[in-house]
């Protein structure tokens, strides 16, 4: 267990936000956790993964509890599938590639997402077509208050869009110990009809792709569209695509004929919230260190120096003016502190 005082976390957050924590614990086994919960349950705990999903604004006046729980089993093993436990700590993207080294299929559409795994299901992370909801079996997660350990199933986890139980009623409530995956380890489900895969394959000379191969595409394509958190800080899509219903979308289609949509339920369509900023004019935005980025206006970026509050300000701005435009409210993706 490492224990620090006063402690910027300006390399814990990929946003690179220099704010400080006053204490800042990392734990390493379950025993540890326990131990801190039972000493701070009645204190305001800030809980840490990776740093990817979150816009830090004002330094953390309490205990920032980084989970650093390690390793990965195999349950359980037949001729199709395999049932794997990993534990929270443990970074997404390293999980996805020992995967594919093991020819088990589920995650490849899901390659280079940053993150841990156990925040993984907290806003059931997706892309490319998959999310992380559709190889889930199980979520382990201890009680905060009483310590106890429960497990979710799937459908108890209720996920959807960038949602989970863990962002509704049980918000704050858990920390995520471990999550079990099912995955196949043959005819696997190679899905290349979302985004660019398709074209990124024919690119790259690969007429009859494996899970490997799109999974090189998909690495391929994020290389070349989003900013690396490690050069230009950046927590992903910002805002979570806005819903509207058809008579909304169609009197923005009176306006805007070429407004791009899909429709996502009974009678309601989803829009790129990046179209509509672009639409806006703010693609390529900036104020001091804060700016929209100039290839991919979904992703809010630091250019350096930039607070919290600075990005925070800019995100405001970006609603106000989507709004004003389209009467669409843009909800951030990423959790602001
Ligand atoms: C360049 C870039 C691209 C991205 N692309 C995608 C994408 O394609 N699809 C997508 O869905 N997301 C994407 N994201 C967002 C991000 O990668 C995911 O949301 C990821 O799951 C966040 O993981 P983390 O460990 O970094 O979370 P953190 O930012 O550390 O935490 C996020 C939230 O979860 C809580 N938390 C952390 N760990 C636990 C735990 N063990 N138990 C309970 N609560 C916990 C935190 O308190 C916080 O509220 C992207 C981000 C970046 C920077």
């Amino acid at each position: 267990m490492t224990i620090l005082h006063n402690s910027s976390l300006k390399n814990y957050n990929t946003f690179g936000i220099d704010v400080k924590a006053k204490t800042f614990i990392s734990v390493e086994t379950i025993e540890d956790l326990k131990t801190v919960l039972q000493k701070n349950y009645a204190e305001d705990l800030f809980i840490l993964g990776g740093g990817s999903n979150m816009l830090l604004t004002r330094d953390i006046d309490s205990t920032v509890l980084h989970i650093g729980l390690k390793g990965k089993q195999i349950i359980k093993e037949t001729e199709a599938d395999v049932l794997i436990e990993i534990n929270a700590g443990e970074n997404w993207h390293e999980i996805v590639l020992w995967t594919l080294e093991n020819n088990w299929g589920g995650f490849e559409n899901l390659s280079l997402i940053p993150g841990n795994i156990g925040t993984a299901p907290i806003q059931n992370i997706g892309a490319y077509g998959t999310e992380i909801k559709d190889n889930l079996v199980a979520v382990k997660a201890i009680n905060i208050q009483t310590l106890e350990i429960r497990e979710f199933s799937n459908e108890e986890c209720s996920f959807g869009y960038r949602d989970s139980i863990f962002k509704n009623k049980e918000k704050g409530k858990y920390i995520i110990l471990s999550v079990t995956f099912k995955l196949k380890k043959k005819e696997h489900l190679v899905k290349t009809n979302y985004g660019t895969i398709a074209q990124a394959l024919e690119e790259m000379g690969i007429k009859d792709p494996s899970i490997k191969d799109v999974s090189d595409a998909v690495i391929k394509i994020r290389k070349e569209k989003l900013p690396d958190p490690q050069i230009l800080g950046n927590s992903g899509s910002f805002f979570k695509n806005p819903v509207v219903d058809k008579d909304h979308l169609e009197k923005l289609k009176n306006i805007y004929p070429e407004i791009p949509s899909y429709e996502v339920g009974k009678g309601e369509y989803k829009i790129p919230a990046g179209w509509l900023i672009e639409k806006a004019g703010l693609k390529g935005y900036r104020e001091g260190d804060a700016g929209v980025h100039k290839n991919q206006a979904l992703v809010l970026v630091n250019y350096g120096a930039a607070t919290g509050a600075e990005i925070l300000e800019l995100a405001q701005k970006v609603q106000r003016e989507v709004f004003r435009k389209f009467k669409v409210e843009l909800q951030p993706e990423v959790n602001i502190f």
